[in-house]
């Protein structure tokens, strides 16, 4: 891979066409790269194919052209490389090991929520599955507690310092699920490291992911990227607009009407514009002054 100084990327699940939500995200990586003259690229993460809804890919990138984002180079998709996570599974021998443990044990030990909804796991199998256990996952460990990259530290360009401390706030995490599919935290790293991607703009929701996914590149020995984590767009009741929480679909009728709308959410002002062309001249000049680029 050339290293491009700026090399992006927008990432979307193919779970249900693109909504609100996930627009906003996908602008707010696109203005980045624009505003940094840099490459945007797309990635299907379909690796969690029990979520992938017939059609969803097609619908996806048919909404990015109306909204004139074209990406740059090949579309990476996810569920065609399970030799390559494999691959960098394998890397990782030592760090890793099976886990017979269910949900409900984990949950039930009561150590706590991880940030993203998951019992913190206690660590029940590192040394070995317990007697009659058999494995259902596959983990790696974290830093011990005193260890000298037990907290990780990062500098999100939206909302400054952050840190997270992996083995009180998450635990020993998964690799490989139970049902088989290879966990997202792996294939993210995996595939950025790949596609040569230098900063990752998304969504706040997976802020609590970065932590581990900064580990991985350690343990891998991959570059870390830059991050910001922008605000997501949320319903009436607080939750992450999703198909699941009844998120309307946009209206490819108006685009220009849809992109104004995600770009308010994004405190940018460019508000005047009457193309779809002259929206993005104005809103990526906006978005080079508010971030400092050049
Ligand atoms: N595929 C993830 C999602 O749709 C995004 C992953 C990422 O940007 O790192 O929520």
């Amino acid at each position: 891979n050339p290293i491009n100084p700026y090399t992006g990327r927008f990432a979307p699940s193919p779970s249900g066409p693109l909504h609100a939500g996930s627009l906003v995200a996908a602008m707010a990586s696109y203005l980045d790269a624009k505003a940094h003259r840099g490459l945007w690229l797309l990635r299907i993460e379909d690796i969690d194919e029990t979520r992938t809804v017939p059609g969803a890919i097609a619908a996806i990138m048919q909404a990015l052209a109306i909204f004139g984002m074209q990406h740059d180079g090949e579309v990476l998709v996810q569920s065609q490389r399970k030799d390559v996570y494999q691959a960098a599974f394998d890397r990782l021998a030592g760090h890793v090991y099976p886990c017979g443990c269910t949900r409900k044990e984990i949950s039930d030990s009561r150590l706590g929520i991880a940030p993203d909804g998951a019992a913190i796991y206690p660590g029940t199998c590192r040394d070995g599955l317990n007697a009659g256990k058999v494995s259902r996952t596959l983990r790696v460990r974290v830093p011990d507690i005193g260890q000298e990259d037990e907290s990780i530290t990062f500098n999100d360009r939206w909302l400054g310092p952050q840190t997270q401390h992996l083995a009180t706030e998450v635990g020993d995490f998964v690799l490989k699920r139970a049902d088989g599919y290879w966990a997202y935290q792996l294939a993210v790293v995996v595939d950025d490291a790949e596609q040569g991607v230098t900063h990752i703009v998304r969504g706040t929701d997976l802020l609590e992911s970065t932590a581990r996914q900064i580990y991985l590149q350690h343990m891998l020995g991959l570059a870390t990227p830059s991050y910001m984590h922008v605000p997501v767009v949320l319903n009436e009741v607080g939750e992450k607009l999703s198909k699941q929480t009844g998120a309307q679909a946009l209206d490819l009728a108006h685009p220009l009407n849809e992109l104004l709308h995600a770009a308010r959410f994004l405190e940018l002002q460019s508000g005047r514009a009457n193309s779809i062309e002259s929206f993005w001249q104005g809103a990526i000049a906006e978005w080079a002054h508010r971030f400092g680029a050049q």
